[in-house]
């Protein structure tokens, strides 16, 4: 919604947004990403734990639906943003 989002951690190196907040490296530029600024295994566990359980209450025939239309990079994009907010909102807790 916003389109400033402060939160929103960037490369040291290039500056850019990182895309992912779980690979260790950036996107962008290929530099290690510093562990402060990625999720820790610990974090990304729990959000997939929390992930896994309001997973169950997604419509799974529309997730394969969009496999079958070959939109998996899609659905793997909105389970890391969804991995994202639910680190925040633990965070936040
Ligand atoms: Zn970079």
């Amino acid at each position: 919604m916003e389109p400033n989002q402060s939160k929103s951690p960037m490369c040291p190196s290039c500056s850019k947004a990182l895309l992912s907040r779980t690979a260790t490296r950036c996107s962008w530029c290929g530099s290690v990403i510093p562990d402060e600024l990625r999720f820790t295994d610990e974090e990304i566990e729990r959000a997939e734990e929390e992930l896994k359980k309001s997973s169950e209450a997604i419509d799974r025939k529309e997730n394969e639906r969009k496999i079958r239309d070959g939109k998996r990079s899609m659905i793997e994009t909105a389970f890391e943003l969804t991995i994202g907010t639910i680190i925040n909102l633990i965070k936040k807790s």
